[in-house]
């Protein structure tokens, strides 16, 4: 064991603070990585706040994770010292089960094991994640960062870039189709490089006048504020595909008015629960679906996409001192688009 630099929420109403962590030497089948750089997602909040419940705290978030591989176990094949590698949300799942064999992780039926915010399988001990210098993960569950991607911006594709491509390959997006995506955060920004890569037509829908000009920066096609309602009007029926990657309580039921017919919203946020109304879909044949990041195989084919097409997230890189600020930015969707922390910034081991 290890003592490392980390920072963590000691209760849901603490703001971040060290604490320093132990970490293991890697097993047989381990990669140890020492983080460069972690990503900053609503989801480290939601949690960090316990607004999902049954937080297990302290809590050390971070789960887009970029790092180089500073030591493997006898039995590692994946990955070499010194390459550059990624870990995303979760770092373990039961690897038995029908989901964990189709490379749907994601939805193991025995639960996988988060990155952070989780549980170990077997020791049951509590897992930290990338607000932290190091971190010890089995080969399995690193995913190989594409030569020449700049390894700050590539963090964010480990959650936002795949929970944005994942849906929008399962449910067949393609050249033409008219695609919307709600609120312009981290997902969301995603969410438009990776349809427009896709071929779609991309519309923005934010609550943020200000963000019009950086929409089509970003390759969107439109942008509607959705601030004085009469884009639920004007853009009534148009779109094949939503994403909703909005963080706060918002109405629904508005958002499917847009929907064509067989239409299918897919909601990306966690927010509060708020009132779902049958009408909007009954009269349509529409339909609400709802995506949880993606798999091993998938987050690795979200990456290689995205160095196919030259793409990686818009972000504002911070030192950890600024990470509380950086949190009150986020509950203000004042993001532009992802903040990413420089992990030099905590100290060496
Ligand atoms: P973010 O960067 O904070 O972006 C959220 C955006 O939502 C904001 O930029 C803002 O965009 C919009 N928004 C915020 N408050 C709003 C309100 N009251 N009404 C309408 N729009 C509002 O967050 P993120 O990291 O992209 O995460 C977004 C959500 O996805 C979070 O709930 C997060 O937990 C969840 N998430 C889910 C998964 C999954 O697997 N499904 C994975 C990661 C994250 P505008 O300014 O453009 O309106
Ligand atoms: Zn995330
Ligand atoms: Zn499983």
């Amino acid at each position: 064991m290890t003592a490392i630099p980390a920072y963590a929420a000691a209760t849901a109403t603490s703001p971040l603070a060290p604490f320093p962590i132990e970490r293991r030497a890697p097993g047989a089948r381990e990669v140890q990585i020492d983080i460069l750089y972690c990503g900053v997602c609503h989801s480290d909040l939601h949690q960090a706040r316990d607004d999902w419940g049954g937080g297990i705290f302290p809590m050390v978030p971070g789960h887009e994770i970029v790092g180089r591989v500073s030591a493997v176990g006898g039995e590692v094949t994946k990955h070499k010292v010194g390459d550059a590698v990624g870990v995303g949300c979760f770092v373990d799942s039961c690897r038995e089960c029908a989901h964990c064999r189709s490379g749907l992780e994601q939805y193991c039926n025995e639960g996988m094991t988060f990155t952070y915010n989780g549980r170990e399988r077997g020791s049951g001990a509590p897992t930290y994640g990338g607000y932290s210098t190091r971190i010890v993960v089995d080969q399995d569950y690193v995913l190989r960062i594409p030569d020449g991607m700049p390894l700050d911006a590539a963090a964010p594709l480990l959650c936002a870039g795949v929970t944005t491509y994942s849906p929008l390959r399962h449910f067949g997006v393609k050249a033409g189709d008219q695609v919307a995506v709600v609120g312009l955060g981290g997902l969301g920004h995603m969410a438009v490089k990776l349809a427009v890569a896709m071929g779609a037509e991309v519309t923005v829908l934010s609550t943020s006048e200000s963000k019009r000009g950086d929409a089509r920066a970003l390759g969107a096609h439109a942008f509607a504020a959705t601030g004085d309602g009469t884009v639920f009007q004007s853009l009534a029926e148009r779109f094949d595909l939503i994403l909703d990657t909005v963080s706060a309580q918002h109405d629904y039921n508005a958002y499917l008015g847009l929907l064509k017919v067989d239409g299918t919203m897919v909601l990306l946020g966690i927010p509060e629960p708020s009132p779902l109304s049958a009408f909007p879909l009954v009269w349509r044949r529409r339909k609400l679906a709802g995506s949880l990041i993606g798999g091993i195989a998938e987050t690795q084919e979200t990456l290689d996409f995205c160095a196919r097409h030259g793409i990686v997230s818009d972000i504002e890189l911070i030192g950890i001192d600024a990470i509380n600020e950086a949190w009150e930015r986020m509950l203000k969707g004042d993001v532009r688009y992802r903040f990413v922390i420089d992990i030099a910034t905590l100290g060496g081991t």
